[in-house]
């Protein structure tokens, strides 16, 4: 059994690393095309896509200060004819904006409803909203529906890819009752910046949590909301209904706080 879960692991671990370096041969190989000089003034990324929302980073060097409205935009099945998932404002922190223009809080982040959206497998892009019209901001990301992996952008200055199982695939199953649900990253305040999990794994945000694992073993998958996660951390004081979620920067995890919520297994 431990094997088992430990083979899989090392698998995902390589499929991960195998789609990190196709994504670094694509960036090398759009870098000149996507070099648009009439975009110059607005920066940003679409970073990630997943079952319920879509993230990234903008900001127009113009205004540097001020948050920029982005609005979101889907195109289902090659249509020309956008669906408007939303529009959010670029104000939370990213640490990807921090790499790239050296100031952190231009990140944004969309909640997606997919269900409410007709079609299959989507182009999703962003676009700045400035005084002289809408600008773009570089790189769609692609969704499908029926797919159960999200898709990974071409980020700026490369970073840490994620993924996630979440998806129309996995199936909610029972309900596990209400747990306890804190948040953590890796800073050395949350997990003492080990930068891995208990597993042994890179920790991803909307995949990796921390369980009672003597009730919930490593590699076990839990729902909460749409979002499916995988027992990969463990926790002196993660005991019984309580969980851990792992977020990608800290202001996320104390944003999130404690919140009491429903768990389901998922039927795979
Ligand atoms: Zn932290």
């Amino acid at each position: 059994m431990e094997s088992y879960i430990f083979e899989g692991l090392i698998y995902e671990i390589a499929c991960n690393a195998e789609k990190i370096l196709s994504l670094t041969a694509a960036v090398m190989a759009c870098s000149v095309c996507l070099s648009v000089p009439a975009f110059a003034a607005v920066g940003g990324d679409l970073i990630y896509i997943d079952g319920s929302q879509v993230k990234g980073w903008a900001w127009d060097s113009d205004a540097p200060d001020t948050p920029q409205q982005v609005k979101i935009y889907g195109y289902a099945d090659g249509s020309d004819q956008p669906y408007h998932f939303g529009t959010v404002t670029a104000d939370m922190y990213s640490d990807r904006a921090e790499a790239a223009v050296g100031s952190a809080n231009h990140g944004f982040a969309c909640a997606l409803e997919w269900d409410r959206y007709k079609g299959k497998s989507f182009r999703v892009e962003a676009v700045v909203v400035t005084s002289d019209g809408e600008r773009r901001v570089d790189d769609a990301l692609y969704y499908d529906k029926t797919g159960d992996e999200g898709e990974v952008g071409p980020g700026v200055g490369g970073g840490s890819a994620s993924t996630s199982t979440a998806g129309s695939s996995a199936k909610r199953g029972e309900s596990l009752g209400i747990f306890v649900t804190t948040a953590y990253c890796n800073c050395d305040n949350c997990s003492g910046g080990h930068g891995k999990t208990y597993a042994g794994t890179i920790p991803q945000a909307n995949h990796t949590i921390s369980a009672d694992i003597d009730i919930y073993p490593i590699g076990t998958k839990l729902m909460i909301g749409d979002t499916v996660y995988t027992v990969e951390d463990k926790g002196s004081s993660v005991i019984g209904n309580k969980l851990d979620i792992y977020f990608g920067t800290h202001e996320e995890a104390m944003a999130y706080g404690r919140k009491e919520v429903e768990v389901f297994s998922v039927i795979e």
